[in-house]
């Protein structure tokens, strides 16, 4: 794979990711299940459900962590932050529990849940949405999220972009924005020549950071979705992927 190639390839996934966010904010479908979307995309009116969905993604799987602010919502029968605010440890110990688990690790969930409570209460007057307001950088808004009690550099990596992404958040830079490094991404990077197949967590990242430093996490717009569609792990269909001729995997296989 040429350089120049690799080179143009770097070009025109940058410049798809920007035209796309460009676009106006579209429904983000988080888990595939109406309400519990609407109630995550709800940022103005519920900025603590995206927040307590983040603190949930933790050694579970994603779709289920997501679910947590509906599924407490229906339990408690309100998920207005004053009515979340009422709430003892003991009592979301029991919401969190009761019926059934929503989480993996219900307890230690109970009490992170519990101290994010308190954390947006008092730091943030009850309004979640001042972690992100005033339009501050991506560097800020990552370390607000790493404050909260079980959220690593992965989580508030990934919050930040769902903000800048996603919910189209005003930040005065994005070089804090990491690319979010997930199955889809690892694999569609390595086939298209970025980095190698066998490329840790660390080194992906600051490939990304090292292609375009202003903002790292762009890649993931275009190579999530391309990993869930056409770039799937078995029989990539490069035939009808828009980026064959520039792509390293497909150009070997044009060779053979
Ligand atoms: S050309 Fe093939 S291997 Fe390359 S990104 Fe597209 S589907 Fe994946």
């Amino acid at each position: 794979m040429s350089q120049a190639k690799l080179a143009r390839l770097r070009e025109r996934l940058i410049s798809e990711a920007t035209d796309r966010l460009s676009q106006p904010r579209a429904f983000m479908s988080f888990v595939g299940v109406a309400e519990a979307d609407e109630l995550l995309n709800d940022i103005k009116g519920h900025p603590h459900a995206f927040v307590i969905a983040c603190i949930m993604d933790r050694q579970m799987s994603a779709q289920k962590a997501w679910r947590i602010p509906y599924e407490l919502k229906q339990r408690i029968g309100s998920f207005r932050f004053p009515r979340l605010a009422e709430l003892s440890l003991e009592q979301l110990e029991r919401v969190m529990a009761q019926p059934e688990p929503l989480h993996r690790f219900p307890k230690v969930m109970s009490r992170n849940l519990y101290a994010a409570i308190r954390r947006i209460e008092r730091q943030y007057r009850g309004n979640a949405a001042e972690i992100w307001t005033g339009r501050p950088s991506s560097a800020t808004i990552v370390r607000r999220f790493l404050e909260f009690d079980g959220v690593g550099q992965k989580i508030a990596t990934m919050a930040a972009n769902t903000l800048v992404r996603d919910f189209r958040i005003p930040v005065s830079d994005r070089y804090s924005i990491d690319i979010s490094v997930d199955i889809q991404i690892r694999r569609v990077f390595a086939r298209m020549g970025f980095v190698p197949e066998d490329a840790s967590t660390e080194y992906i990242i600051y490939r990304a950071r090292e292609l375009h430093p202003e903002y790292p996490g762009i890649f993931d717009l275009v190579l999530w979705e391309l990993g869930r569609t056409v770039c799937r792990p078995r029989r990539p269909a490069c035939d009808d992927c828009q980026w064959r001729e520039l792509c390293a995997h497909a150009n070997r296989k044009g060779a053979h």
